[in-house]
């Protein structure tokens, strides 16, 4: 149930890599936008964050298209839907490059983490940041978006960028089928977990995105058990 470009308007093209947006986007981003629980005063605040989200996810998916086109792979699309962004990469065959394709979308949260926090710092010296204000919820919350958004994708379920890292580095050791197989297990009881806080916190979304990995990292599973029984064929 992956997003891909069928579906999708075509926003942009930039380094050889071109940009999509999924239909379903709108209806949600109309759904958010008009959100009458909102911290904001006007439906603009609203627009400006859930864009700020989107342009952050955006960041982290050219941070996997163009390390993985830095160690000869193919990168030539993204597309953003509601559940956050797809990078479509093929990084050659080995574990190294693999794990740099993967770890690339992380650290851009990580380095996005410096100008964010200066905005904040630069904010708190001005007098208007004492009085409550768009500007500064909107700052604050972007701040805390990415931090959320790098811990999520850092969970070590795979196909979450974490679960990735623990495949590309126990590729190293155990080959490409193994260590598949190993974060395919590892990643069917992180999502458990991740199901039971969705239980837990009646939370709609997660539920949806719990499901979503659960499939995915399913769909590995039998990829892994597939290559492993290839492995084991005498060669013809
Ligand atoms: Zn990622």
């Amino acid at each position: 149930m992956m997003p891909t470009s069928k579906g999708s308007f075509r926003l942009f093209r930039i380094a050889g890599i071109t940009v999509y947006l999924h239909w379903l986007w709108f209806v949600v981003a109309l759904f958010i936008i008009r959100d009458p629980t909102s911290r904001y005063p006007s439906t603009i605040w609203n627009a400006a964050e859930y864009f700020g989200l989107f342009g952050i996810v955006l960041l982290h998916e050219f941070g996997h298209a163009l390390a993985c086109r830095s160690v000869g792979g193919q990168a030539e699309q993204i597309v953003l839907w509601p559940l956050g962004g797809v990078a479509y990469v093929n990084p050659p065959q080995r574990p190294g490059a693999t794990l740099w394709s993967i770890a690339a979308g992380p650290l851009v949260n990580v380095a996005l983490m410096a100008p964010l926090t200066l905005a904040i710092l630069w904010g708190m010296t001005q007098g208007w940041w004492i009085k409550d204000n768009e500007v500064r919820t909107l700052l604050l919350s972007l701040w805390v978006i990415n931090v959320v958004l790098l811990v999520f994708n850092l969970l070590p379920i795979y196909p979450l960028d974490g679960g990735k890292i623990i495949w590309s580095l126990l590729w190293f050791v155990l080959g490409p089928a193994k260590s598949l197989l190993v974060a395919a297990i590892i990643g069917m009881i992180g999502v458990v977990g991740v199901m039971l806080v969705a239980v837990w916190t009646r939370s709609i979304w997660l539920g949806i995105l719990s499901a979503f990995i659960l499939t995915s990292c399913w769909r590995g599973l039998q990829t892994a058990r597939m290559m492993i029984k290839l492995e084991k064929m005498p060669p013809a």
